[in-house]
Formats: C-alpha cells, sequence, structure tokens
C-alpha cells in the first residue's frame, strides 16, 4: 500500500512536470523541443573530461573576456558564462589556461571539453569543432601609435602588421593580397595580444590587428596609443565542442540559450564592458 502512494505521488509529479513544461512551451513556442532536449540530456547522457567537472580551454590573457584576476584565479566575460553554464549542467568549472592556438586541438583531443575564448566561428574551425549559438560579435580593429600615418585599412599595405598567433586577425591579415590580405611576410605572429601591443609600443611592428574589445584595454593600459575607426571585420564568438560529443554540444547549447533568454549573459557582458563609452 505504501509502495502504492509512492508511486501514485510519482506519477503525480511526472504529470505536473511534463504539465509545467507544457506551460513553459505554450508561452515560447519555439523554443519547446530545445528545453525539452535539455532536460534530457542533464540528466543523463553527455561525458565530460574529468567526472564532475567542465573543462574549459582558453587563453587567460584576452581581457574583458578572460584574464588571471588579482587572487591568481580566472575572471571575465568567458569565464563568467562558462561558470553559469557549469552551474546549470551540475559540473564544476576548471579553466585550461594556455596559448590561443592550443584551444581547439585540447578539445579535439579530447584534454577539454569546451573551448572558449573570445572564439571566432569561421568556416575552417568547424572542420575541427561543433560550435555553439553565438554569444557575442567580435570585431577585428588597428591599433597605431597615435602619430602613425596609417589613417585606415587602405593605409596596411606595406606595413608591418603584428597579431596574435592562430588567431582570425592573424589569417585574414597573413592572407594573399588577391583575398583581401597584406601578405605572410608582413605580419607577425605574437604568442598574445599583450606581446603583440609591446612589439607595436617597441616599434617592431607599425600596428596591431586584434579583437576590438581587448584592444580597447591595451590602448587604455598604454600611453600614445589609439583604434582606427575603420573596422576590419565583424565576426561571431561561440563555444567550441568537441565534434565526438554531440551530447555534450546539446546540453552546453541548451544551458547557454538559457541565460541568453534570461538575459544573464547580458549582464555579464555589460558587467565588463561599458557600453556607454
Ligand atoms: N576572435 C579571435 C579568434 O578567434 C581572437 C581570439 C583570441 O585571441 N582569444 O581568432
Amino acid at each position: 500500500m505504501k509502495k502504492m502512494k509512492k508511486l501514485l505521488a510519482f506519477a503525480l509529479a511526472l504529470t505536473m512536470a511534463v504539465g509545467m513544461s507544457a506551460c513553459g512551451s505554450s508561452s515560447k513556442a519555439t523554443e519547446a523541443p530545445a528545453a525539452e532536449g535539455a532536460d534530457q540530456n542533464q540528466a543523463a547522457s553527455f561525458t565530460t573530461v574529468a567526472e564532475g567537472e567542465l573543462h574549459m580551454a582558453t587563453n587567460a590573457a584576452f581581457p574583458p573576456y578572460e584574464m588571471v584576476s588579482d587572487d591568481g584565479g580566472f575572471e571575465g566575460i568567458d569565464v563568467e558564462i562558462a561558470e553559469a553554464i557549469a552551474a546549470k549542467l551540475g559540473l564544476e568549472l576548471v579553466v585550461d589556461d594556455m596559448d590561443f592556438s592550443s584551444v581547439i586541438v585540447a578539445v579535439q583531443q579530447g584534454k577539454a571539453d569546451i573551448a572558449m575564448a573570445g572564439l571566432t566561428v569561421t568556416e575552417e574551425r568547424k572542420e575541427n569543432v561543433d560550435f555553439t549559438e553565438s554569444y557575442a560579435t567580435g570585431i577585428q580593429v588597428v591599433i597605431v601609435p597615435e602619430d602613425s600615418d596609417i589613417a585606415s585599412i587602405d593605409d596596411l599595405e606595406g606595413k608591418q602588421i603584428g597579431c596574435q598567433e592562430g588567431t582570425t586577425g592573424y589569417i585574414y591579415c597573413s592572407d594573399i593580397p588577391e583575398n583581401g590580405g597584406y601578405g605572410e611576410e608582413n605580419v607577425t605572429a605574437y604568442t598574445n595580444g599583450a606581446n603583440a601591443v609591446q612589439a607595436l609600443l617597441t616599434g617592431k611592428v607599425d600596428c596591431v590587428v586584434i579583437d576590438s574589445e581587448p584592444a580597447k584595454q591595451y590602448v587604455a593600459q598604454n600611453e600614445g596609443l589609439k583604434i582606427l575607426e575603420t573596422e576590419f571585420t565583424v565576426e561571431d564568438y561561440a563555444i567550441g565542442v568537441g565534434k565526438d560529443n554531440p551530447e555534450l554540444l546539446d546540453a552546453v547549447n541548451s544551458a547557454l540559450k538559457e541565460l541568453i533568454d534570461d538575459g544573464s549573459v547580458q549582464k555579464i557582458v555589460d558587467s565588463y564592458i561599458n557600453t556607454n563609452e
């Protein structure tokens, strides 16, 4: 009899849960299937590199998306979004700091679960990882000394350009002129943005092509630099997940969508980026 009651209670709870999710879906009809999928994934199926943990491959020298905090931990937009995703999936976020050029490889080799590094979605990268939906926009901009004779991207021909190794900025700039690039011989790749900016300050390169938000921070931190008004390209940032782990992709994507829809992602972005500047 007792067992029967329990069963009944369970059945009732189940009916209520189904009823509730049906309610939710009626207000947001288009998202209902994804939300249901998320529940199933969160309950079981996906696997991560280490049990109970979500390993994020990143390069923590890309403010305000990821950087080392004063206490030696990690902070930034990507770190906080990843923390919120991990929490939704019942996992603990672990940040694995590495060179930017290693983040996709780390996921491909099963050493990390997600690549999240202000990572631009490109067709080439799509061959190596699956991407979630985009959560932010990045713009490639040009940093020059204040007294530079470079006034727009049309003046970059024949100049020495500094970039970050493995980034879209490097890929575009080092391409052949027929494809809109400036030729490999005119571009120097540095392991991170800070090193590229250092090279600019010491006159080793004439400009640095890098994502706009880190660019703003580098310009604010160093005297005598400015960002050109003309933008190079506009790109989408997303999270890379291993191609052999579609269940994790679904789970991360569903959690991310929830965080975008309820305004959490915007709140995190706003806490790091002052849009009134
Ligand atoms: N958005 C650029 C890219 O994906 C740079 C990212 C970074 O340096 N962390 O290539």
